[in-house]
């Protein structure tokens, strides 16, 4: 692929259009977790320092195509300002006359955020006519947003065709280790899932079982495949419909020689604010909920984990955020820091749990995307990356 790293662009005096990942919680309009922010600092001013100016644009939550007055993106302009230690413009539309205006004026230096993008319907549709209005507000493209790059949308692939593009420094670092992963990595390579995204994760499952030599699941999807495999699950998070998929995988997988392994034990109440009680796999009750893996659980796959060369990890094991249901989750985090492994986690809530038990220092890589680092994984090429070839 003939991909060209920002770092060897000639920028001076021209603006460039910088699509990044400011999709950070929010609360009361203030930006919580802002490690997305801080990631996308190195291309900024790499742009600056060369001459250039800026023209920020992302996407913030799910708007769906509206606009939604909780996700505008001007918290994150606001915070992005305070790292950066220079002013910031923020416009409240992202590509109509105020964009456009302030596009237009930006001298050396500066720089400019463009409101969420998803607020425009045409975004998620990849609409050529989005596309253009993004590119007539630049010289040059730049995608540096890892967590987006699995969306071929407007602002991730459909403009990269209208400018001369690049990849941003924080793409590169995500693909450099991510990479590690696919080409030849070190066995036993053992992958931990959990998390709330059941239905986008399981998926994934079936392709990760021609690269991994385990599976340690956890949270709801690790509550599909007991239901699969037959055992009771209450009222706990799960995918009920993709039970049969997830039996025949489960199926495959023994055949494989593959193990996906399930919490012989859990953490289960009737309600998520209650203390929680620890439960055999199996003997949960109707009325309550898998809530976290147990204690043996987390001893099994601390086991597994001790014995791994090769890491992935995405998703909770438990619900973290109640600390009578963090045990699991702090548990896998603290054996994966203490493997003697390649190790990588991806998530949003993963790397929240990982920040949370303090031990980000002793995992290899922690990657900014979620959803782009599972698909990566599964081998795909992701369009926000592939947009970027030039095909020279
Ligand atoms: P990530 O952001 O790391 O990709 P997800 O967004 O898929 O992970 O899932 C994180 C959420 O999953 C957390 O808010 C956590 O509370 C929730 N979760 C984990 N296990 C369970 C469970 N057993 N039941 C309900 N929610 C769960
Ligand atoms: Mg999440």
């Amino acid at each position: 692929m003939a991909i060209h790293s920002i770092a060897d662009a000639d920028v001076a005096g021209k603006r460039v259009l910088v699509r990044v990942d400011f999709n950070v919680p929010l609360k009361d309009g203030v930006v919580g977790d802002d490690s997305r922010i801080r990631a996308s600092i190195p291309t900024i001013e790499l742009i600056l320092d060369k001459g250039g100016s800026v023209v920020l644009v992302s996407h913030l939550g799910r708007p769906k195509g509206k606009i939604n007055e909780a996700m505008r993106i001007a918290p994150a302009g606001r915070r992005l300002e305070e790292l950066l230690g220079r002013p910031v413009t923020v416009v409240d539309d992202v590509t109509g006359p105020h964009a456009r205006e302030k596009a237009a004026a930006l001298q050396p230096g500066e720089v400019l955020l463009l409101e969420n993008v998803r607020f425009d319907p045409r975004e998620e549709a990849n609409d050529p006519s989005l596309a253009k209005e993004l590119a007539g507000l630049a010289d040059v493209y730049v995608n540096d947003a890892f967590g987006a790059a699995h969306r071929a949308h407007a602002s991730t692939a459909g403009v990269a065709g209208l400018l001369p593009s690049y990849i941003g420094l924080l793409m590169l670092d995500e693909l450099d280790h991510l990479g590690k992963l696919t080409a030849s990595p070190d066995h036993p390579f053992v992958a931990a899932l959990g998390g709330a995204k059941v239905t986008d994760k399981v998926g994934v499952i079936n392709e990760l079982m021609t690269r991994v030599d385990a599976l340690l699941l956890g949270g709801g999807i690790a509550n599909t495949f007991a239901l699969a495999s037959g055992q009771p699950i209450g009222a706990s998070l799960a995918d009920r419909d993709f039970a049969p998929q997830a039996k025949e995988i489960l199926e495959r997988a023994a055949s494989q020689g593959i193990a996906i392994h399930l919490p012989v034990d859990v953490v289960a109440d009737t309600s998520i604010d209650g203390p929680g009680e620890i439960a055999d796999a199996g003997s949960v009750g109707d009325d309550q909920s898998i809530f976290d893996i147990g204690p043996e659980t987390v001893e099994a796959y601390g086991k597994v984990l001790k014995e791994a060369k090769t890491i992935f990890w995405n998703g909770p094991m438990g619900v973290f955020e109640k600390p009578a249901f963090a045990k699991g989750t702090l548990g896998v985090a603290d054996a994966i820091a203490a493997s003697d492994s390649y190790s990588v986690v991806g998530g949003g809530d993963s790397l929240a749990a990982i920040e949370q038990s303090g031990v980000g220092a002793r995992i290899d890589h922690l990657s900014t995307g979620g959803g782009a680092s599972l698909e990566f994984l599964e081998g795909r090429v992701l369009p926000g990356v592939a947009a970027l070839d030039r095909k020279e």
